[in-house]
């Protein structure tokens, strides 16, 4: 018999692929540059050149060893490169011992939740929130407990973490900058969650792990992103290339154990084995190789920042209430009816493809994706227009 809560999962709509799939077949219908495709998170700005002159030059190389397996936790020598790349960024001693790499954040988020957690144990996430953290808290036996963030700043709200923290909770979820609201949490705002943490550990005897999941870093307008182990050494931090450098179908990334950590070795050895139990071993390893000869090359975030002014410059001006995003590359956009659901449907009538804040769990808002080409964010003006003024008559 097979098990029903993965048969669940299997069959279970996701809204924000059941919305791009629709976009595939409108755009069929009445043309591509016709539909407005906000729905889904893959970066529209090719992977830098170095990249691809990386993977070139490595086909060089004798090919038994380059497509052979590595050690479970990644190359030595890359994550040795890795390491010091974190140190001199952050002005920390990471060590390559601390590193687990993994494919993409997707793997090294399910790894950390199951490496830090007991079934049974209460994982607390920052509503609205990426919605698979759900699925991997439940797949590891343990409860997500949703902890709405502060609104219209949609920084953590620490009082209610503070609130909802029980004898069971093992680990908390940050992510900044943030998907969906594109909010870059402040120093002061992860050192007031760090107080809390602390003051929870030492009232209750256990340690509780605070979780960064960082694959958007380097996608920022400005602002400051703190580096969250100097803030409260017990984190463990999930990065990942997809959006840094536009190569998320290659799946490659890392989980990075604060050296800084009390327990540090001990959860690197959890992590370890927590890859190892979910068949998580040896990431990509012509992208692990990839990866160390360009480990320095900047993030491109020019056309993310120009199409983030095209949309907040035309939204405003149409009236629409949004959260000016400081990273990432999404704009959280209040809906003209308190049923999200009902104002995606809606838009959909005009080609616009917003996805509903129900998918992120909250009610009343829209995500609008806006890795697309700037041509679809000048094109969609006038439906946003015509969406607006069809609430008004
Ligand atoms: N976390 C957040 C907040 C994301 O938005 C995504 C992908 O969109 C992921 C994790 C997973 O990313 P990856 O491609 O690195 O697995």
């Amino acid at each position: 018999m097979i098990n029903e809560a993965m048969y669940a999962l299997g069959d279970e709509p996701s809204a924000i692929r059941e919305l791009f799939a629709y976009g595939l077949k409108r755009k069929a219908e009445i043309g591509d540059d016709k539909v407005f495709d906000f729905s889904i998170g893959n970066p529209s700005v090719p992977a830098p050149a170095a990249v691809k002159e990386a993977i070139l030059a490595l086909m060089e190389e004798d090919p038994v060893t380059l497509h052979g397996y590595s050690p479970a936790a990644g190359d030595p020598q890359v994550k040795q490169v890795i390491a010091d790349a974190i140190s001199r960024k952050f002005g920390v001693t990471a060590t390559p011992g601390q590193l687990y790499l993994t494919a993409g954040a997707a793997a090294g988020l399910a790894i950390s939740i199951a490496a830090l957690t007991h079934p049974g144990d209460e994982v607390l996430v920052i509503s609205p929130y990426f919605p698979e953290y759900k699925t991997w808290i439940e797949a590891a036996g343990c409860t997500i407990v949703e902890v709405p963030a502060q609104v219209p700043s949609f920084q953590i709200d620490t009082e209610a973490v503070a609130a909802a923290i029980t004898p069971k909770t093992s680990a908390v979820i940050v992510n900044s900058p943030n998907n969906p609201v594109g909010a870059v949490y402040t120093r002061e705002n992860l050192e007031a969650l760090a107080t809390v943490l602390r003051e929870a550990e030492e009232r209750l005897g256990r340690p509780i792990y605070l979780i960064s999941d960082e694959p958007y870093r380097e996608i920022t307008y400005g602002a400051e992103v703190p580096y969250v182990p100097a803030i409260y050494p017990r984190t463990l931090v999930c990065y990942s290339y997809s959006k840094a450098l536009s190569l998320p179908g290659e799946r490659i990334g890392y989980i990075y154990v604060s050296d800084a950590m009390p327990d540090a070795r001990d959860v690197a050895v959890a992590v370890a084995g927590a890859g190892r139990a979910l068949g998580y071993v040896c990431a990509p390893v012509l992208l692990q190789k990839a990866i160390a000869r360009v480990v320095d090359v900047p993030s491109d975030v020019a056309a993310y920042a120009e199409n983030r002014r095209l949309l907040t410059e035309g939204l405003a001006q149409l009236g629409y209430e949004f959260v000016q995003p400081d990273g990432a590359f999404y704009l959280w956009v209040r809906a003209l009816e308190p049923d999200a659901q009902a104002f995606s449907e809606r838009a959909k009538g005009f080609e616009l493809l917003l996805v509903p804040s129900n998918s992120f769990g909250c009610e009343g808002w829209v995500r609008i994706s806006y890795c697309v080409s700037a041509d679809t964010i000048k094109g969609a003006m006038p439906a946003f227009k015509a969406l607006k003024e069809s609430y008004e008559q």
